[in-house]
């Protein structure tokens, strides 16, 4: 039986670079679909914050859904929020657009590595232009030190989850979608356990939500798998784990909403009785029933 409450905790409108679609299309989807709350995550990319103008994307993001909060009051709750990616990589920037906006839930993501481009970007120099096939050249290229990057990632992972004020870790597998989603190239989990271990610990202990991003139900084709998956969001709980957030990633309004169901039956089936909601960044829980 499909479950009632259903929130998008990670959306993108058109105030992200690679986002596509008015926050006023968003709503109005998710209110159509019969969602509860719906969180405007727009990219805020601390290691490119003044280069790429993101802080003035963010500013106008933020003005948006505090409007559409009140345009939609009484029909969903709309959560102003930001993904903050690479924070380490630039405190200064991370603190700046943390301290621009009063919002309700701050996410926090590493999509490239200090010093490795990001896992989902082609390499350039490759004359490929279908980015699919660009991510399996750059990865199944002989000796690409695909293994190490992801221990990388895990180490600046780590000292994020310390170091940064934000409430739910976003995409814990991130690397994997690529790297064994497009590419499938082999990553045995038990390589990197102990750094999957000590970041699950550190984020628990922190009293941090762990995201369950349903992106990876959509796309790569045949992967089929949440960020992370359930052996992960099983281990977080056991590992005295309190908050799951569950977040589709859309960055098309006809994405809102998708891969939730199956996102709050992965937390049910871990042991999670509730999903949460952030507001003024404080964890709101709501049931899953
Ligand atoms: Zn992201
Ligand atoms: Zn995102």
């Amino acid at each position: 039986m499909p479950f009632k409450n259903i929130l998008d905790m990670h959306t993108h409108s058109d105030n992200s670079p690679d986002g596509n679609h008015s926050m006023t299309l968003m709503c109005e989807f998710a209110v159509s679909q019969g969602l509860r709350a719906l969180a405007i995550t727009d990219h805020c990319e601390c290691n490119q914050y003044r280069g790429h103008k993101y802080d003035r994307s963010i500013r106008q993001s933020y003005f948006e859904a505090v409007k559409a909060r009140s345009v939609f009051s009484g029909r969903l709750i709309v959560a102003a929020g930001i993904e903050l990616g690479q924070p380490l990589q630039d405190m200064d920037a991370c603190r700046e657009a943390l301290a621009a906006n009063h919002y309700d839930f701050v996410l926090c993501s590493l999509h490239n590595v200090t010093g490795v481009p990001d896992f989902g970007n082609f390499d350039p120099s490759l004359k490929e232009t279908d980015y699919e096939e660009n991510i399996r050249a750059r990865y199944r290229t002989p000796g690409n030190p695909y293994r190490e990057c992801v221990k990388k990632y895990y180490d600046e992972l780590a000292r994020m989850i310390d170091r940064v004020d934000f409430d739910s870790l976003a995409h814990f597998t991130y690397p994997l979608r690529y790297i064994c989603g497009v590419a499938g190239m082999p990553l045995d989990m038990a390589e990197i356990r102990e750094q999957t271990d000590d970041c699950l610990f550190r984020l628990a202990k922190r009293e941090r939500a762990l995201e369950i991003n349903t992106s990876g139900l959509r796309w790569p084709q045949g992967w089929n798998c949440t960020m992370p998956g359930f052996d992960l969001i099983k281990r977080f709980k056991d590992l005295g784990g309190k908050y799951v957030t569950v977040g589709s990633d859309a960055h098309y309004f006809n994405h809102i909403g998708t891969g939730i169901q199956e996102g709050m039956e992965l937390a049910k089936n871990a042991g999670f009785d509730e999903v949460t909601l952030f507001l003024k960044r404080q964890p709101v829980g709501i049931r899953i029933a």
